[in-house]
C-alpha cells in the first residue's frame, strides 16, 4: 500500500507551486487514467494536486477566429458543445468514438493527451518495461504486440499513444496552452508527443512542472469534409487497433487541402504532412487516395503480432478519405 497525500488547487499558480515542490507529486483532474496506473502500482505519487476546482472550465472564443478549450472541460461537454459539433465535427466524432459516456464525463482535456499507453507490459509490474523502469527492457518486441507501433518505434519501445482526442487534434492543428514555473508557453499540437528514442519513459514534450491550461482550436475546422475511422475489437469501449482523423476542404471533386493523422500505429499521433501535400490539387477518388495511403505507411514495420496493422492501415487512410470526402467508392 502505498501512501500519499492530497491537496486541493484553486488557482493555476498554486497548482504549480505545489508540483515545482516535489518531484514525485502529480496532478489530478478526472482522475480516469492516473487512479488505474496507482492501482497498479505505476505511478506512486507523493502528494495528489486535485486540479478539478480551477478556474479553466470555459470553452471561449480565441484571438484566432478559433475556439479555446479550457483544460477542465470534460471530454463529453466538449463534444457536445454546440460550437464543437458545428465547427469541429472531426473533434466531437473523435471524442466520441473514445472510453465509455461515465468515462468521458469524468475525463479532461487536458488529462486526455496525457494518458498513457495500453502496452499490456507497462501496467504489469512483474514485466521489463523501459517505459515503467527505464534500463530494464522491452516486453513487447518479442512477446505478444498486438497492439503495438508499426510506425516510429525504436529499440526501447513499440508502444503506441492510446488517445482518440489528440488524433484530431493533431490533424486540426490545435495548441496547447500550458503554465509553468518559468511562465507561460504554447506548444503546438503535433509537437507534443514524443517518439519513443532511447527515452521512452518521456511521452511528452511537457515539462514535469508545467500545467496545461487550454487547448487553442484554429478558425479553420474542416466542418465540411472530414471523418474520424476507429477500426477496434469491439465496436465500443475500445481503444483503436488503427484510426483515422481525416480531414479535406474541396472545391467540387478537387480537394484544395487536407488534412491526414492516424491513431494506433505509433508513440504519438501520426501525421503525414508528405501525404496532405500529396492530395492538394488531386480529384477525390480510390486511385488518388491509394498512393497517398502508400506514402504514409512506407517504412512501417510489424513485430509479429501486430503484422496486420499494416494492411489495415493502409485500407483505413483510403475509406476516411472515401468517408470525409463523401464519395462512395469501393475502397
Ligand atoms: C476502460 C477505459 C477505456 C478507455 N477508452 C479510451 C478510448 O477508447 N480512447 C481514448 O482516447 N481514451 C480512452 N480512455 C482513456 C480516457 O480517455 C483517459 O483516461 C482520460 O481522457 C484522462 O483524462 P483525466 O482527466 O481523467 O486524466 P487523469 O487521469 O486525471 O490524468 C492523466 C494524467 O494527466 C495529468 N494531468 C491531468 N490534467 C493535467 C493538466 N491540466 N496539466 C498537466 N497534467 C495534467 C495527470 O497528472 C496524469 O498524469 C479509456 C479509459 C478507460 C479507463
Ligand atoms: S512497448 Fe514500451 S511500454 Fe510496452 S513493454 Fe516495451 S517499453 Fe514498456
Amino acid at each position: 500500500m502505498h501512501s500519499f497525500s492530497y491537496t486541493r488547487a484553486l488557482e493555476v499558480e498554486t497548482a504549480v507551486q505545489e508540483k515545482v515542490a516535489g518531484p514525485a507529486n502529480k496532478f489530478i483532474a478526472g482522475g480516469t487514467n492516473l487512479t488505474d496506473l496507482m492501482k497498479a502500482e505505476v505511478e506512486k505519487p507523493e502528494q495528489l494536486i486535485d486540479i478539478r476546482r480551477l478556474p479553466l472550465k470555459t470553452i471561449a472564443e480565441n484571438p484566432e477566429g478559433g475556439l479555446r478549450l479550457g483544460a477542465l472541460v470534460t471530454n463529453a461537454d466538449t463534444a457536445y458543445h454546440e460550437q464543437i459539433e458545428t465547427r469541429y465535427p472531426l473533434l466531437s466524432k473523435a471524442i466520441l468514438a473514445g472510453a465509455s459516456a461515465q468515462l468521458r464525463n469524468m475525463a479532461t482535456n487536458g488529462g486526455n493527451p496525457l494518458q498513457r499507453t495500453r502496452c499490456y507490459y507497462f501496467y504489469d509490474t512483474a514485466t521489463a518495461c523501459n517505459k515503467r523502469e527505464p534500463g530494464t527492457g522491452c516486453s513487447a518486441i518479442n512477446g505478444f504486440n498486438r497492439i503495438h507501433a508499426i510506425l516510429g518505434a525504436s529499440e526501447s519501445c513499440i508502444a503506441v499513444h492510446p488517445s482518440d482526442m489528440a488524433v484530431a487534434l493533431t490533424a486540426l492543428d490545435a495548441k496547447i496552452n500550458v503554465s509553468g514555473p518559468n511562465g507561460e508557453r504554447v506548444i503546438s499540437f503535433p509537437e507534443f508527443h514524443r517518439l519513443p528514442g532511447d527515452t521512452p519513459h518521456i511521452d511528452t514534450n511537457l515539462q514535469a512542472d508545467e500545467l496545461i491550461t487550454s487547448i487553442d482550436l484554429p478558425a479553420q475546422g474542416f466542418a465540411e469534409h472530414n471523418t474520424y475511422l476507429k477500426i477496434r475489437d469491439r465496436e465500443s469501449y475500445a481503444f483503436a487497433l488503427v484510426s483515422v482523423a481525416a480531414a479535406l476542404e474541396m472545391d467540387g471533386t478537387i480537394i484544395k487541402e487536407a488534412r491526414i493523422a492516424l491513431g494506433g500505429v505509433a508513440h504519438k499521433p501520426w501525421r503525414s504532412t508528405e501525404a496532405e501535400d500529396l492530395l492538394r490539387g488531386k480529384e477525390a477518388r480510390v486511385e488518388n487516395f491509394k498512393p497517398v495511403a502508400e506514402a504514409i505507411i512506407n517504412g512501417a514495420q510489424g513485430y509479429g503480432h501486430n503484422n496486420f496493422k499494416i494492411e489495415l492501415a493502409k485500407r483505413a487512410i483510403v475509406r476516411a478519405l472515401l468517408q470525409a470526402a463523401n464519395i462512395e467508392e469501393k475502397s
